[in-house]
């Protein structure tokens, strides 16, 4: 698409010419994007447009059909090919290296708040009072100090939604994405949690990439990847 799509030596993430089909459906047509370290990204599109299979193919949950997603390892130490690696790899170096802020079912209700903030690093290995430590610490830095031992049922709307930030980023990932939460949310608290998502992530070297249709927020990222009928118009 342009030049330093390809001569740009600073990137993190880099997909190139990525096609998926659904049945008849061509949901991702030849997509190419390229992610910097610490950059903001907002993905936007109409609806059924194919920011959700994007952003699957990106972070490796559901690889394409054909194209590449490369991802650059820290420190010089060479690139992951997302289609080159077994499922397990695959979900290993997500958890490293990936933070997630979908929609709010994918908090545990079942769970306290720390423990739902504390699943990627227990999954991850971390011995369960490390992973405690550093899940109260992500709580506090959101606002949410003393709500540890409350269940997802016992926190307010917005308070569930910092937990999902707090979860996505206690890993400290490269990358963060996040998909609008839509459904059971108004649009008004999807733009607060992507804010504060952003909030958080400027400043850091945690690059991010947001679905929304919210232009305010899709104004406060670096650039706009814009998509239609499975094509990359403009942004990538
Ligand atoms: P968006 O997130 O922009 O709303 P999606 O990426 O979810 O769009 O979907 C793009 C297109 O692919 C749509 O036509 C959608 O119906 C279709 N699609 C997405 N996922 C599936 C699936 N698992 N099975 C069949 N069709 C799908
Ligand atoms: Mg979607």
């Amino acid at each position: 698409m342009t030049n330093h799509h390809y001569s740009d030596p600073h990137w993190l993430l880099r997909a190139e010419h990525v096609s998926k089909t659904f049945g008849q459906t061509r949901a991702l047509v030849d997509a190419s994007v390229t992610v910097r370290p610490g950059e903001a990204v907002a993905i936007m599109g109409p609806s059924g447009s194919g920011k959700s299979t994007l952003l699957h193919a990106l972070a490796g949950i559901e690889p394409a059909d054909s194209g590449t997603v490369i991802l650059r390892r820290p420190n010089e130490s060479g690139f992951d090919d997302l289609a080159a690696l077994t499922d397990s790899e695959r979900s290993g170096l997500r958890l490293r290296r990936f933070g997630f802020v979908f929609q709010q079912g994918m908090l545990l209700p079942e769970l306290l708040a720390w423990e739902n903030v504390a699943l990627p690093l227990l999954l991850a290995g971390v011995p369960r009072g490390a992973a405690r430590q550093r899940a109260t610490d992500e709580l506090d830095r959101f606002g949410l100090a003393g709500t540890d031992e409350r269940r997802i049922g016992q926190l307010s709307g917005g308070e569930a939604h910092r937990v999902a930030i707090a979860r996505a980023l206690v890993t400290r990932p490269t990358l963060v994405f996040a998909d609008e939460p839509t459904g059971a949310l108004d649009s008004a608290t999807a733009s607060d949690v992507l804010g504060e998502l952003l909030s958080a992530g400027t400043g850091s070297d945690c690059a991010l990439i947001i679905v929304t249709h919210d232009e305010r927020i899709a104004g406060r990222c670096d650039r706009t990847v814009r998509l239609s009928d499975g094509r990359i118009e403009a942004g990538a």
